[in-house]
C-alpha cells in the first residue's frame, strides 16, 4: 500500500471533490480520503419516509449543544460526495456586496479578503463543471457575469408560472434560480419530486461525487479510500509542517505521508481535526496561534414556510425554480439587509411527519397538495462565541446562540405578506433550530491578518506552511445565499495556486 503522496485530500464534498478534480491531471499524486461510502443507489432514496423520518443517511453521530445542555443530530452526511448527495442544487453566486463589509441591523458583516471580481472567473469555470442552469438578467442584485449561464434555466412549471406572475403584479422581482440539475438533452433528469434533500437515485443532481469525484478518478494520478477518517495530523517538531495524517481505514491505524495536506471535512469537522492534532508545538490545536480555530460558527437563520390555498392543488413535481431577492439589501420598513427566500422542494407528507408528530397524515397530506414551500434566509453574523470545541471524549460540542434575528423576522413577515397577496390565506412558518445546519460555515475564517483569520487568501493556514483548507470553513461572513458554488469557485481558486506552487 502507498502511504506517501504529493497532496493528501480529506473528505471528498463540495470542497474536497472539486479539488481533486481540478487537480487530476496536474501530474500530482492525489489521495482523497473519505470517511463514508459511496451512498447507494437504491429505492430509499426517493423515499420521504426513509430520508426524512427515519434519517437513513445521516450518521448515528450525536453532537452537544452546549448552551442547551443537551445533544442533537446533526445535519451532515458521510459519504463521497459529502452533504452534496442530498442538496438542493441552487447554485447560485453570492451577491458582489457580500465581499465587502456590510452593515446589518444586528452588526457588521466583515469583509473578504479577495472580491467578487477575483473570484467570478472560477464562479463560471465552476458553473461548468457542476452544469448549472440559470439566466441572468431578471434579479436585481445579481452581480457581474463574464458569460452567459453554461446551460438555460430549469423552467417554471405552469402553477409556479402562474405564481411568479403574480408576484411580478405585486412589484417583486421572481428569478428562475441557478439549479445543478442535468437536464440537458440527453440528461438523466427525469424532474421528480424528490431532488432537494433527497439523494438522486438516477444521478442526474450535479453533486460533487458525481460532477468531480467520479470523473478524477478517471486520472491514474488519482486514489480514493473510503470508509477511511482521518484523526488527526501530525506535524515536524517545530509544527511548521504536517508530515503525516493519522487514519482509520475500516479499524486498521495508518499514517500517509504528503507533501500537502488539504482539510475538506466540512466546517465543523475540519476545525474538530485540527482541535484534535493539538501537540506540544500547537498546544491549542494545529493552525490556532489566532485562537479562531472552531469560532464565528454560521448556519444562516432559516425558516421554513407553507403557504396553503385551501381552494387550489398545486400539482407541481419540481417545484424548486424560483427565487425572490427584493429584501436582500432592504425591506420596505427595514433599512438593513433582510435576506433570500427560494422555493424549497416540494413538500410531501411524508416530509412533516418528523417536525409535525401530532397532525394526522391525512391533514399534512392535505396541506401539501395544496401549498407552495419556501426557504426564508438571511445572514447570521460571526460572532466569537459561536463556536465548536471538543469535549474531553473527543466528541464535537456546539456553542451557538442565533444573532441578526430581527432582520430575519422581518423577512418573515416580508414572505408572509407576500404569499398572502399572491392569494393563500394559510401561511405556516417552522423556524429551524441548532440541527439545521446545512450551511455550515465561518469556523476557519480566511483573511490577510494571521492575527484574525486562521487561513491566508489562498486558504493556506497562516500557521503551518504544508496545510490547506477547503471546505465552508473559510467563509468570514455567510452571506444570504447557498454556499456551495462559493466553496467550490474558491477552490478552483486554491487549485489554480497549488498548481503554480508544486
Ligand atoms: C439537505 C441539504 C440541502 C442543501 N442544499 C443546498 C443547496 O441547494 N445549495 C447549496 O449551495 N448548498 C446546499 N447545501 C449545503 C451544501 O451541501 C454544503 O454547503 C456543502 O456540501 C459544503 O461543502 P464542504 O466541502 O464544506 O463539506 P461537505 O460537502 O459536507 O464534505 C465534507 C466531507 O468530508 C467528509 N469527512 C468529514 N470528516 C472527515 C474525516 N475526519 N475524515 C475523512 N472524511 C471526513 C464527509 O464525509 C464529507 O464527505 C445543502 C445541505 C443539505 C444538508
Amino acid at each position: 500500500m502507498q502511504t506517501h503522496y504529493d497532496i493528501v485530500i480529506i473528505g471528498s464534498g463540495m470542497g474536497g471533490g472539486t479539488l481533486a478534480y481540478a487537480l487530476r491531471n496536474s501530474g500530482a499524486r492525489i489521495l482523497l480520503v473519505e470517511r463514508g461510502d459511496y451512498l447507494p443507489q437504491e429505492p430509499e432514496n426517493w423515499s420521504p419516509e426513509a430520508v426524512f423520518d427515519r434519517e437513513r443517511y445521516k450518521p448515528a453521530e450525536l453532537w452537544h449543544d452546549q448552551r442547551r445542555g443537551q445533544t442533537f443530530k446533526p445535519g451532515v452526511h458521510y459519504f463521497v460526495g459529502g452533504n452534496t448527495k442530498v442538496f438542493g442544487a441552487a447554485f447560485p453566486r453570492l451577491r458582489r456586496e457580500d465581499f465587502a463589509p456590510l452593515e446589518h441591523e444586528g452588526g457588521t458583516s466583515p469583509g473578504w479578503p479577495i472580491t467578487y471580481d477575483e473570484l467570478e472567473p472560477y464562479y463560471l469555470a465552476a458553473e461548468k463543471i457542476y452544469r448549472v442552469h440559470g439566466q441572468g438578467g431578471q434579479d436585481p442584485t445579481e452581480p457581474p457575469r463574464s458569460a452567459p449561464y453554461p446551460f438555460p434555466a430549469v423552467p417554471h412549471e405552469p402553477y409556479i408560472g402562474a405564481l411568479a406572475e403574480r408576484l411580478s403584479a405585486h412589484g417583486l422581482h421572481p428569478f428562475l434560480y441557478p439549479m445543478g440539475i442535468d437536464l440537458r438533452p440527453d440528461g438523466a433528469c427525469i424532474r421528480c419530486k424528490t431532488c432537494d434533500g433527497f439523494p438522486c437515485q438516477v444521478l442526474a443532481k450535479s453533486d460533487a461525487d458525481v460532477c468531480c469525484v467520479r470523473p478524477a478518478l478517471q486520472s491514474p494520478n488519482v486514489t480514493l479510500w473510503v470508509n477511511t477518517t482521518a484523526t488527526r495530523l501530525l506535524t515536524d517538531a517545530g509544527g511548521r509542517r504536517v508530515t503525516a495524517v493519522e487514519l482509520n481505514r475500516n479499524g486498521e491505524k495508518i499514517e500517509v505521508q504528503a507533501d500537502i495536506f488539504v482539510s475538506s471535512c466540512g466546517a465543523v469537522n475540519s476545525a474538530a481535526l485540527l482541535l484534535r492534532s493539538a501537540n506540544t508545538a500547537h498546544p491549542n490545536g494545529l493552525a490556532n496561534s489566532s485562537g479562531l480555530v472552531g469560532r464565528n460558527y454560521m448556519v444562516h437563520n432559516n425558516t421554513a414556510l407553507m403557504a396553503v390555498d385551501p381552494f387550489r392543488r398545486n400539482d407541481t413535481t419540481f417545484q424548486k425554480t424560483m427565487a425572490v431577492n427584493d429584501f436582500y439589501f432592504s425591506g420596505p420598513d427595514f433599512a438593513y439587509p433582510m435576506g433570500n427566500i427560494q422555493l424549497l422542494g416540494k413538500l410531501q407528507a411524508g416530509m412533516l411527519t418528523a417536525a409535525q408528530p401530532l397532525v394526522p397524515r391525512p391533514i399534512l397530506q392535505a396541506m401539501a397538495n395544496r401549498s407552495v414551500d419556501w426557504w426564508v434566509m438571511s445572514e447570521d453574523l460571526p460572532h466569537p462565541d459561536n463556536r465548536i470545541t471538543l469535549k474531553s471524549n473527543g466528541d464535537i460540542q456546539v456553542y451557538w446562540q442565533p444573532n441578526n434575528r430581527v432582520a430575519h423576522r422581518k423577512l418573515v413577515d416580508a414572505a408572509r405578506t407576500m404569499m398572502k397577496a399572491a392569494g393563500y390565506p394559510l401561511v405556516f412558518v417552522e423556524p429551524m433550530g441548532i440541527a439545521t445546519n446545512s450551511h455550515q460555515c465561518g469556523t476557519l475564517r480566511f483573511g490577510h491578518d494571521p492575527a484574525t483569520s486562521v487561513l491566508d487568501p489562498t486558504c493556506r493556514s497562516h500557521d503551518v506552511s504544508n496545510l490547506y483548507v477547503v471546505d465552508s470553513s473559510f467563509f468570514p461572513s455567510s452571506a444570504a445565499m447557498n454556499p456551495a458554488l462559493t466553496i467550490a469557485a474558491q477552490t478552483l481558486r486554491v487549485a489554480e495556486h497549488l498548481q503554480k506552487i508544486m
